[in-house]
């Protein structure tokens, strides 16, 4: 039934309502339950007028979605692109409230965006849009409200202005207001290296299960960016041995192992990872997928792994840090193969865990230090995989680990809406 919500007729949003019913089916949630939560809170849609550095005025259209408040203030990114739809950013808040309810951190899930596209705006254009973007939607953020964070095309120094601009309204300094800002006003040096991190975590802790420990497992990392880049350091100082990487160039092997050290190095310098002077032959981004390596990370971009090639991937453990990697498909001849797929949700929310962190120690006036940050963030992401681990194994192991993830993350932000009253 359609409720005439504009979000409604979003391909985006009709592929996340499945993924509920799916949930939801294997819950045994009654259809008006799916109805309360298939719709978002709140979606404030906003005018940003900004004048251009030639005199005109552009008016930008920017949105945010607040889906779920159960487990806790709204959190999640907000992300300036020239394709953003309101749909989309109801999607991804119904998306953090699943995400946020599986990493066990006091938050509901939220998503904002601007229609724009940043690289035509200069960084002054950029500092109004930004300033006024927050100015506009400062009545329904706040420390224990709604608490954003960048995604795609916003970085700390949008945070910054975003933080200042809510302290400027608000007449106090609100640290905890957005998350991943600078370290000199309240953010982490170490935000940058969490999701990678956290997408280690796991693949150390399913290795511990499979074989006792990451040491001495061969590892293929694809894209060697922002999450692959830490993955492979981190696997590589707990003794994995990295034999494998790419990036949107193409990729290397070398069955004695790469030094990781040396890989950061050549990908800053000259742009990719090709240009490794060590290797034993070059190999494609498909080529890489299918080695016969213990651990495999996809770190690059969706739908990589699908019905075409799942059959020839030999890696025992995959640990998801890209966004929809693996297709349904996919998934379902992984299972059965006996292939634990570590997914997205769970592997890939060491950022937002961090986030976590961070906002509570704003909260607390301490500033932590990396090793502390590092510290928790392994305590937590260690304790979250065996928790979703364990819960498949027992309640839902015909499932794919995604599908469990996702019935557990429902099952959670549905319990607290019975204990509070509102279903
Ligand atoms: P990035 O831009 O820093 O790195 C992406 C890497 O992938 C680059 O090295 C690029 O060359 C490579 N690449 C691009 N196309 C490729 C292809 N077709 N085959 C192989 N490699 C290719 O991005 P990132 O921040 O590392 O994000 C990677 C993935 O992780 C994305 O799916 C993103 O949504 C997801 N993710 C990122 C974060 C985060 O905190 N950065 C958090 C959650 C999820």
């Amino acid at each position: 039934m359609t409720s005439g919500a504009p979000y409604e007729t979003d391909p985006t949003y009709q592929m996340a309502v499945k993924q509920l019913k799916e949930a939801a089916q294997i819950l045994g949630l009654p259809d008006d339950v799916v109805e309360v939560l298939r719709h978002p809170e709140r979606v404030l849609q906003v005018k940003i007028p900004v004048k251009l550095d030639n005199g005109k005025i552009a008016v930008f259209i920017g949105w945010r979605s607040q889906h779920n408040s159960a487990l806790g203030p709204y959190k999640g990114g907000i992300r300036y692109h020239p394709n953003v739809t309101m749909g989309e950013v109801v999607s991804l808040s119904m998306w953090m409230t699943w995400k946020n309810a599986l990493a066990g951190i006091p938050y509901g899930g939220g998503k904002g965006g601007v229609k724009v596209d940043p690289k035509k705006l200069s960084q002054r254009e950029l500092e109004e849009l930004s300033r006024k973007y927050f100015a506009a939607i400062a009545d329904i953020v706040g420390e224990d409200i709604d608490i954003p964070a960048p995604d795609v095309y916003t970085n700390p120094q949008i945070m910054a202005w975003y933080f200042d601009e809510y302290s400027k309204i608000k007449r106090y300094p609100a640290w905890g207001v957005v998350t991943a800002k600078p370290p000199l006003v309240g953010g982490l040096h170490v935000r940058e290296i969490s999701t990678g991190y956290g997408v280690a975590l796991v693949a150390r802790e399913a290795a511990k299960i499979l074989w006792g420990t990451v040491e001495g497992k061969t590892v293929a990392v694809q894209g060697f960016g922002n999450v692959g880049r830490y993955a492979a350091k981190y696997l590589a100082e707990w003794g994995a041995k990295i034999v494998a990487v790419s990036d949107s160039k193409g990729g290397i092997y070398n069955s004695k192992g790469l030094d990781v050290a040396k890989l950061f190095e050549v990908k800053d310098k000259t742009g990719s990872v090709v240009n490794y002077p060590d290797v034993e032959k070059k190999i494609s981004n498909e080529e890489l997928l299918e080695l016969d390596v213990d651990i495999l990370v996809p770190a690059a971009i969706e739908n990589v792994i699908t019905e075409k090639n799942a059959d020839r991937i030999k890696a025992k453990i995959i640990s998801e840090g890209a966004n929809g990697p693996t297709t349904p498909e996919a998934d379902k001849i992984l299972h059965k193969k006996g292939t634990i797929v570590i997914p997205d949700i769970l592997a890939n929310a060491g950022g937002v865990t961090m986030s976590w962190i961070e906002w509570s120690h704003n909260r607390m006036g301490c500033w932590l230090t990396e090793e502390e940050a590092l510290s928790r963030l392994d305590k937590k992401m260690t304790h979250n995989f065996h928790e979703v681990y364990n819960e498949w194994q027992k309640k839902y192991s015909d499932y794919p680990m995604r599908a469990a993830a996702y019935v557990i993350a429902v099952d959670r932000v549905v319990r607290a809406m019975k204990l509070r009253g509102w279903i």
